[in-house]
């Protein structure tokens, strides 16, 4: 529903008619001033009765009779892009027509899905912490309780590790609807289809790693603190499907900001955590090239895996080395993951992190623009990558659960695989 009051702007006094479509029960919005461009923040709360209001404590609401002046008219709307400045028109039936009659109900279906994995994100996140620490019994009861049905009712070794992800993953479709997760699902896993014990007395020692834990640990958090923000990079979703089904997005439609600061934190630590994953899918490499899994390249050997765009000094010959090398040559020994490789690039734009890092990334209010390295481009652009980076960081959490499942089916006495039922 549409909740529209008249306001004055704190920053240049004028009139302004303030409208937010209203899509949850509290709904933190930003809005630039159409006279000065200032920022006008606020929020709408759901009241005792159900129905939404406005919370504006820095804000002075004012009766339209006591207005002579020209009032002008800013909108915005929780889950969807509009056109902020163009009066009345309704953020919903402008995002119709853009999408159409036939694709418009099929989004609104992904947009709620990914509503809704946003407001069970703390059992989910509970379950993970149980699942990480391999408490089954409270696992168990955890999922019984909050997802009656969707849980096994004596789960398995194999449904334990598998069950919560399943759950899981097929709502980040209607985050992915490129289907990138799937793609780079398949070139990754394949590697090991015919190596599957070797993949395993890997799998042995790397899960025995301590820092293995940490970094599924600090993975898992990005994920679902970024799931329970939904708010902040929902509204982006439309883009993306837009984009999908091959259409244009029209100029002037803005994604409704969210708190640049903790997006641009979210995305330096994103970054950082999926640089720190990237040994687990070179070691894949080795494997399924018949190296020895740690072993990169053995500087005698002149069939060894050297990338062509790093200079030789930048060349690594072991996964040790790989592990502490800079961003740059990790992602250039993806050159054997092309799929992974696209979705690492369209999730990571090394001009946004470097400008992140060095304090050049800027945000542009009333231009809905973001700028960095001299460049502008609209603020949906950063977000859009933001998105691709949860179903990336669900990718990992699936990648290390490839891991656990086949390290722990390694027995070291005989040093036989025991196979996965
Ligand atoms: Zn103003």
């Amino acid at each position: 529903m549409i909740l529209r009051t008249y306001i004055e702007c704190p920053a240049c006094q004028e009139p302004i008619v303030l409208r937010v479509g209203v899509t949850r029960a509290r709904q933190p919005f930003t809005v630039a001033c159409p006279s000065c461009e200032s920022a006008i923040r606020g929020e709408t709360v759901e009241a005792d009765d159900g129905l939404p209001r406005f919370h504006l404590p820095e804000i002075r609401v004012i009766d339209p009779k006591d207005v002579s002046g020209e009032w002008r008219i800013v909108t915005t709307y929780g889950d969807l892009p509009n056109f902020p400045n163009s009066g009345e028109y309704s953020a919903f039936l402008s995002a119709h027509n853009i999408f159409g009659d036939e694709n418009f109900p099929g989004f609104l279906n992904f947009l709620a899905t990914a509503r809704w994995l946003g407001d069970k994100v703390d059992p989910l996140e509970h379950a993970y912490g149980f699942y990480l620490k391999q408490k089954w019994d409270l696992l168990d009861r955890l999922m019984w309780k909050n997802f009656e049905g969707a849980w096994p009712e004596n789960p398995s070794f194999l449904d334990r590790h598998t069950a919560m992800h399943r759950f899981i993953f097929p709502y980040l479709v209607s985050l992915d609807p490129e289907g990138l997760y799937p793609q780079a699902k398949y070139e990754v896993w394949s590697r090991i289809f015919k190596k599957e014990a070797a993949f395993s007395e890997c799998a042995y020692s790397v899960i025995a790693n301590p820092e293995f834990e940490a970094m599924n640990r600090r993975v898992a958090e990005q994920f679902f603190n970024l799931l329970r923000a939904n708010a902040e990079w929902l509204p982006a979703l439309a883009i993306i499907h837009l984009r999908a089904k091959g259409r244009p997005v029209p100029s002037g439609w803005q994604v409704p900001v969210g708190r640049i600061d903790s997006l641009r934190d979210a995305y330096r630590q994103n970054f950082e955590v999926s640089c720190q994953i990237l040994p687990l899918i070179i070691r894949m490499q080795n494997i399924s090239e018949g190296r020895d899994p740690e072993s990169i390249r053995d500087p005698a050997d002149l069939n060894g895996w050297a990338p062509r765009i790093l200079r030789v000094q930048d060349c690594v010959n072991n996964a040790n080395q790989y592990t502490k090398s800079k961003a740059a040559t990790k992602e250039a020994y993806l050159n054997r993951h092309p799929y992974l490789r696209y979705y690492w690039n369209s999730s990571f734009s090394r001009d946004v992190r470097n400008s992140i890092a060095h304090a050049e990334f800027d945000y542009v209010m009333h231009g809905g623009v973001i700028a960095y390295k001299g460049r502008e481009v609209p603020y949906y652009v950063f977000i859009e990558a933001l998105i691709r980076q949860i179903t990336l960081l669900a990718f990992w959490l699936d990648l290390c659960k490839l891991y656990k499942i086949y390290g722990s089916r390694w027995d070291p006495q005989n040093r036989v695989f025991l196979g996965l039922s």
